[in-house]
């Protein structure tokens, strides 16, 4: 989506593929190839950095393993997971009061994970940095990027971090928020019959994906009991008021009955 709306806007553009985040290897190629799959079909170019993981678990997985040694649910959506596998919640940081008063009830909120936060930064930073360099060194003069069209990532970091390595690169960062954009752009995956990843990229995303996965599975179910107990209260409520109705019917009835014996012993 990006790609499109910056070649609309009039930009010549190149995609630049840095991801040494993503985990596994497999992972990673599959969707460099779909990448170049839909660049042929749109007309643009496609660049691949390096791979290299090692770098990417030097610079950011130390705080991905920190957050977990923190807690071993490192982050809202570990904190679901780590309650369900252990309902009693004994033994789990994160079965605080806390942590149940300010339960999620959106994947926006489940995601939003301050601990979860600074592990993207870095990994944002990582390729970011990258990228800027490379558009430096070829003589690019702007640099954009496709992290802004997910509702799921931490837009304002994103920005933040593009300006950062667009400063020190001397390159002009060109960013917008995409995310509007994002529901159309799953709509276009979806009819392109394109690979859909279901987790972020790194090691640690995988269970995120699984755990946010969960949640909604268990939203899902919590809407369908609210829905099947407010159906039932419907129904209950409207039995009451057929019985109350047919009560008010039967002691007319009887009132009747009672005045038209009373009439007729008094022969009226
Ligand atoms: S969740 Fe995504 S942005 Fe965050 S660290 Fe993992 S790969 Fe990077």
């Amino acid at each position: 989506m990006p790609t499109r709306l910056l070649m609309d806007a009039g930009h010549t553009i190149t995609v630049l593929y840095a991801n040494s985040n993503i985990a596994p290897e497999a992972e990673y190629e599959r969707r460099l190839q779909e990448l170049q799959k839909y660049a042929a079909l749109q007309g643009f170019p496609v660049i691949e950095a390096p791979y290299d993981p090692a770098v990417w678990e030097r610079e950011v997985a130390p705080i991905g393993e920190s957050l977990k040694a923190y807690s071993p649910a490192f982050g809202k959506a570990f904190s679901i997971e780590s309650n369900r596998e252990n309902p009693s919640g004994a033994n789990s940081p994160c079965a605080d009061s806390e942590a149940s008063a300010s339960a999620p009830t959106t994947v926006s909120e489940l995601l939003d994970d301050e601990r979860r936060e600074q592990r993207c930064r870095l990994c944002y930073r990582l390729r970011l940095e990258e990228a800027a360099a490379i558009a430096a060194q070829n003589g690019y003069d702007g640099l954009s990027t496709t992290l802004a069209v997910s509702p799921y990532q931490f837009t304002d970091v994103i920005r933040q971090e593009l300006e950062r390595a667009c400063g020190r690169a001397g390159v002009q960062p060109h960013f917008e928020d995409y995310r509007p954009y994002y529901d159309e752009a799953t709509r276009i995956s979806r009819e392109l019959h394109m690979y859909r990843q279901n987790y972020c990229g790194c090691r640690f995303s995988i269970r995120e994906g699984e755990a946010t996965r969960a949640f909604i599975k268990q939203q899902r179910k919590l809407q369908k009991a609210q829905r099947e107990a407010m159906r039932a209260a419907e129904d209950k409520a409207a039995e009451q008021r057929k019985a109350q109705k047919r009560a008010y019917a039967e002691a007319q009835a009887k009132k009747r009955a009672i005045l038209k014996e009373l009439r007729a012993k008094s022969g009226m």
